[in-house]
């Protein structure tokens, strides 16, 4: 057996960064500053991939968002190498993962501190923390009591277990009349729900939820199509669908630590994970084809589908909440569709795949209404430039899904925008994007997006 060991690898770093100068500069930042990191990290291009994606994701490795012709993507270091070659897998080296330089996070003040003051706490650049999007809700809520209408629908895994974390928050965001912004799923106005952050490490789809919020309170009295959009949908968001997640992607500050999962620990009966490596997939956890494509049962492993469908309070509350905003509408049949009269979308977030997808994910097959939803993913992909299909067709297929268990139990439409830099070289390409990038790049491409897709929340499955 080949192996690769670390000298190897530095030999093919130093060929490729004599043509690439983003790697070159990096060598001595990666490992030694960060407190972390065990090493060098890379993204391996994963050769003619796609149809072992299964085995992949079940090996433990980090299998990322990310597809180019049938190459596939992993994160990892000289060790990840070693164990995808081991497995039969061609692979080369994609770029060296250049993480920014380690300081401190700033330390929290404790005392009378208003909830203003939390609405501007940032990490790396100007992301927001779990206490800032918090703040920001409630503070858009007392700003606009006529537009908004913050609801408390769970509690993460750490605040069920006594141990810190964070309530689980959604934001109601409409004209507000009589009954609107119910947890009733019969409601008057079609709703549309703009779920981020279930992968904390994907930060930029937080940052979209926030400038989606204030978007759309800032402009109601001044922009037409703002105004019908709140005049006759309510709007929801879940910011931060993972905060115990997105807590210790925060604590790493100027060096944010690419956690994805949730915080559960507590499956870790023969091992212990490092950081960040704890936790359930909280994307591979929902009730529908549990345990099947792309998950793992390596309670270390990136894609730890938890050890039984629902188990964890952050998928079981989300589960709760979107059966209160949308009516289950499609049959008990797997191949039975949802009705043209049905009302409501879901989008979710993730990063960076540059894709449009939607049912179904677990397996690449067609739902009853691959048409009209293949349809609005169009749509979505002119206005973003991104390709679009079933996951399977422009990704993977992934089970346990949040978007497969809306569709399947609920009937609702339901689409993922993976959000990334279209050059995959680019200088917002990757988890961790600058700051600046929000404005520059991303929130340009999902705000036309966002807008067309609340638009069709009145009747998405309509041909
Ligand atoms: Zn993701």
């Amino acid at each position: 057996m080949k192996r690769w060991g670390i000298g190897a690898f530095a030999l093919v770093i130093l060929a490729i960064s004599a043509g690439c100068s983003a790697s070159a500069e990096s060598d001595d930042q990666t490992a030694s500053d960060s407190p972390d990191s065990k090493g060098r990290m890379y993204e391996y291009r994963v050769h003619d991939a796609v149809a072992r994606a299964d085995e992949l994701a079940s090996s433990g490795v980090d299998l990322l968002e990310r597809r180019q012709g049938n190459d596939l993507f992993v994160l990892g270091d000289d060790a990840t190498g070693e164990q995808l070659r081991a497995l039969g897998f061609d692979i080369s080296l994609h770029k060296e993962v250049v993480l920014p330089r380690w300081t401190p996070p700033q330390l929290r003040i404790s005392n009378e501190e208003t909830t203003l003051a939390d609405v501007a706490e940032t990490y790396y650049g100007g992301y927001h923390t779990v206490n800032a999007h918090y703040a920001h809700l409630d503070k858009v809520a007392t700003d606009h009591p006529d537009l908004a209408k913050v609801v408390t629908y769970g509690q993460s895994w750490k605040k069920t277990k006594g141990n810190g974390g964070y309530d689980l928050k959604a934001i109601c965001i409409t004209k507000q009349g009589s009954g609107d912004c119910a947890l009733s799923p019969n409601s008057t106005k079609p709703r549309f729900l703009l779920y981020t952050q279930i992968h904390a490490r994907e930060i930029t789809t937080g940052e979209m939820s926030w400038r989606w919020i204030d978007y759309l309170v800032d402009n109601y009295a001044s922009d037409s199509t703002v105004k019908q959009l709140l005049d006759t949908e309510e709007l929801w968001v879940v910011p931060i669908a993972n905060p115990d997640g997105v807590d210790v992607v925060v604590q790493g500050g100027n060096n944010p630590r690419l956690q994805r999962k949730n915080a559960d620990n507590a499956n870790e009966t023969s091992t212990t994970c490092s950081v960040p490596n704890h936790g359930v997939d909280l994307n591979r956890n929902f009730a529908s084809h549990w345990g099947g494509a792309s998950t793992t049962t390596n309670v270390c492993g990136e894609t730890y589908r938890g050890p039984r469908a629902d188990s964890e309070p952050e998928t079981q509350s989300s589960e709760s909440l979107w059966r209160k905003l949308f009516p289950a509408v499609r049959g008990p049949n797997q191949g039975d569709p949802s009705p043209q009269t049905a009302k409501g979308l879901l989008m979710t977030l993730h990063s960076d795949a540059n894709t449009v997808m939607f049912p179904w994910y677990y397996s690449n097959v067609a739902s009853a209404n691959d048409s009209t939803q293949r349809a609005i993913a169009r749509q979505l992909g002119s206005i973003t430039g991104y390709e679009y299909g079933r996951s399977g067709e422009v990704l993977y297929a992934a089970s346990g899904s949040t978007d497969d268990w809306a569709y399947e139990k609920l009937g609702v439409s339901v689409f993922t925008i993976e959000v990334g830099d279209p050059n995959t070289f680019g200088s917002c390409s990757g988890f961790l994007p600058p700051y600046s990038c929000q404005t520059s790049l991303f929130w340009p491409k999902m705000r036309p997006a966002l807008i067309y897709a609340a638009q069709k929340a009145a009747a998405p499955f309509k041909p």
